[in-house]
């Protein structure tokens, strides 16, 4: 079995009544939902406010990939969580950033740079496969739709990506890595940007796909022990 843990700040869906309509049981309930069809796959959902901001260490050491949203509440996890989530990925587990979670703490320190970007309301995109041999493309068509997303456009300031497995153009005539992979340590990172939190993007059955084709791609290969080569002691 993968052990996924799905870490959501859960601000927008409880407190914005059309956002809590498009997302009742919260963007971590969704992806928990679709996740779990997966025979494979055991998940499990924590969120901001829950003890220990929904990262306890006992729960880290039990998880193979750490899917991860957030968006306005970035600052408030604190730097020993994002630390330790850091230190987690470069030991093995596998880390999901999901949309506005470009600026989260723990993916700017495995990362380095400022991860910002060009960004604009209300957009529609089309994404492309830009690295068809890509376990995370695997049965993905070479290009589908997202009628309604919010625009992330480039200069996106990421170091250079180990693969570009999917890029965005939008409709108003910016073009985004969306789909980027990253290597720290024995950790696979994967960021994906389509989710902004007004659309009933976790819902597509395309986006669904390639989530969970990442999920399996990102689940740490490495056994414990051998992560512990890579811990940084001192
Ligand atoms: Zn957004």
């Amino acid at each position: 079995m993968i052990r996924v843990t799905v870490w959501n700040e859960n601000l927008h869906e409880r407190e914005i009544p059309e956002i809590k309509r498009v997302y009742p049981q919260g963007i971590h309930g969704c992806i928990k939902e679709f996740l779990s069809k997966e025979s494979n796959l055991e998940v499990t959902t924590v969120t901001l406010d829950m003890p220990g901001q929904g990262l306890p260490r006992e729960l880290l050491e039990k998880t193979d990939v750490l899917i991860w949203w957030s968006h306005a509440l970035h600052h408030e996890v604190t730097d020993e969580n994002a630390q330790m989530v850091a230190e987690f990925v470069r030991r093995g587990m596998g880390f999901i950033a999901l949309h506005s979670s470009h600026m989260c703490k723990p993916l700017r320190l495995l990362l380095g740079t400022t991860m910002t970007l060009k960004w604009k309301d209300d957009d529609s995109e089309r994404l492309f496969v830009t690295c068809p041999s890509h376990p995370i493309a695997k049965g993905i068509p070479e290009h589908f739709d997202l009628e309604n997303e919010e625009m992330y456009g480039e200069y996106f300031d990421i170091p250079k990506p180990d693969d570009v497995v999917f890029t965005g153009w939008f409709k108003g005539g910016y073009a985004f890595r969306s789909g980027v992979t990253f290597t720290r340590g024995n950790g696979k990172i994967f960021y994906f940007q389509p989710g902004h939190e007004s659309f009933p993007i976790y819902y597509n059955e395309t986006i669904q796909k390639i989530i969970t084709n990442a999920v399996n791609w990102a689940k740490g290969d490495v056994l414990l022990a051998e992560r512990d080569n890579v811990m940084v002691t001192d």
